[in-house]
């Protein structure tokens, strides 16, 4: 069938709700890095599904033990439980995540219902109503998980009332107006000022916060804040968790962003790339925060075989073929290339990242630093045109995201970069459609 005909059923038929589609493209086939369209053509994926293909895709091993696990157990509530399931994952992610307390295992399908479950159990455990979470964070779609985000993906929504939102510390656009002691403004704006008023520590169960701010803009903060709000979190017995549902399992070159310096956190949230495609989710946490109750927070499908089979395999691809390694150098080795296209073109406000989670902020001038959203559709727009696909995200639409598969070799991204540098040349030549983009960006 014709890429059209495809693309006008699913408009029919699909509820708008699920959907953002940017580019007109009907998936025929994925593999590795690369996504092939109903025509033949094939594209570098530079999202990985926004993040979710960490391992790339169609990997023969998780293919191999999806079969083998649907033929001898298809699904289970939780009666049978062989060692190679639901518990041997919990083991193992007990294993990688830091921390030397007593830690449990809660498993769901998404990163949202993932950080509804901190959002549910937290106050009932800690009997203490109050969250923290950061401006621009982006925790999920439903209730509690969006109640808990700060991003404008959400803000239509009326979330619940009891979390409280700080600004994140973005060195590029510092909310207290300026870069120096960025840590120190935040740290103490939240011990002074939030703490003294709205938000009584002793009345505040948890603070979540993300690693690197993906869907915010892929900000990365300053090297201190990470450490001194787990030292404040200490300070007043308030369980820090982190979000690592986009940039963690191997992704920054290392398993978690928070293991970058050294904390261990009392809880972490994992979804996108556990499953290498499968829907699964989990928050790894101290012991006493997941014993709220039984059954308190439960699904269905919660911990199934086979998703669990496919987390399983999936991690030890990431160790057994060193992609957590690869994600390091070679994320490396991309920002070194992505400085250098930011000498040649003004719109490049900024460059930055860790690892394979890298950001592109497109401003109309460095002075001004006025946010670039239209020009950052336009050039993700004809990247795809020239076979790649990337996608933008930030609270103003005009952050080029990289998150690649971790498998991405340095030839790929060197073509990678020659298709941003050749988007960006267009851009500057009016070379761009830029009635195609309105119509797919959706303005
Ligand atoms: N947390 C973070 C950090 C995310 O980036 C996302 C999705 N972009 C979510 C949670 C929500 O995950 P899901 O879409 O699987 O519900």
């Amino acid at each position: 069938m014709n890429q059209d005909t495809l693309l006008s059923i699913e408009d029919k038929v699909i509820s708008n709700a699920l959907k953002i589609r940017f580019y007109p493209m009907a998936v025929a086939s994925a593999h590795g890095t690369r996504l092939m369209d109903e025509a033949g053509v094939s594209y570098l994926d530079l999202s990985a599904g926004w993040a979710v293909a960490g391992i790339g895709y169609g990997h023969p091993r998780i293919a191999h033990q999806l079969k083998k696990q649907y033929e001898t157990i298809s699904f289970t509530s939780q009666l049978t439980i062989p060692e190679k399931n639901m518990v041997g994952l919990a083991q193992k992610l007990i294993e990688i995540t830091p921390g030397s307390f007593e830690k449990k295992v809660w498993f769901g399908h998404s990163g949202s219902d993932a950080n509804d479950c901190v959002y549910k159990l937290w106050p009932l455990v800690r009997n203490r109503s109050r969250l923290v979470s950061f401006m621009g964070s982006y925790h999920g779609q439903t209730m509690g998980s969006l109640s808990l985000s700060g991003h404008p993906a959400q803000a239509k929504f009326i979330g619940h009332g009891n979390v409280v939102k700080l600004p994140y510390p973005n060195p590029y656009r510092p909310p207290f107006g300026e870069t120096q002691a960025l840590t120190s403004q935040v740290i103490s704006y939240i011990e002074n000022e939030l703490f003294r008023t709205i938000c009584p520590p002793e009345d505040t169960a948890g603070l979540i916060v993300e690693g690197i701010q993906s869907d915010g803009g892929l900000i990365v903060p300053p090297d201190d804040f990470l450490p001194e709000l787990q030292k404040l979190c200490q300070r007043y017995d308030i369980s820090l968790i982190f979000d690592e549902v986009k940039v963690g399992m191997g992704r920054t070159g290392k398993w978690f962003s928070f293991d970058h310096y050294n904390l261990a956190p009392d809880a972490v949230v994992v979804g996108k790339s556990l499953g290498a495609g499968l829907p699964i989710s989990a928050v790894i946490a101290r012991k006493e925060l997941l014993d709220a109750g039984f059954g308190v927070h439960m699904f269905t499908a919660s911990g199934n075989p086979v998703c669990s089979i496919a987390a399983l395999e999936n991690i030890a691809i990431l160790e057994e073929e060193r992609l957590i390694e690869n994600a390091a150098e070679n994320g490396a080795y991309f920002l070194k290339l992505l400085e250098e296209l930011k000498q040649r073109y003004e719109w490049i406000g900024d460059v930055r990242g860790r690892g394979l989670a890298i950001g592109v902020e497109l401003v109309e001038d460095r002075s001004s630093k006025i946010p670039a959203a239209e020009k950052t559709a336009a050039v993700c727009y004809r990247a795809f045109e020239l076979g790649m696909l990337v996608f933008y995200v930030g609270i103003h639409s005009n952050v080029i995201e990289i998150t690649p598969p971790l498998t991405i070799s340095k030839q790929e991204i060197d073509l990678a970069v020659s298709i941003l540098d050749q988007a960006l040349k267009d851009l500057e030549n009016n070379n761009i459609d830029m009635e195609k983009v309105r119509q797919y960006a959706g303005w």
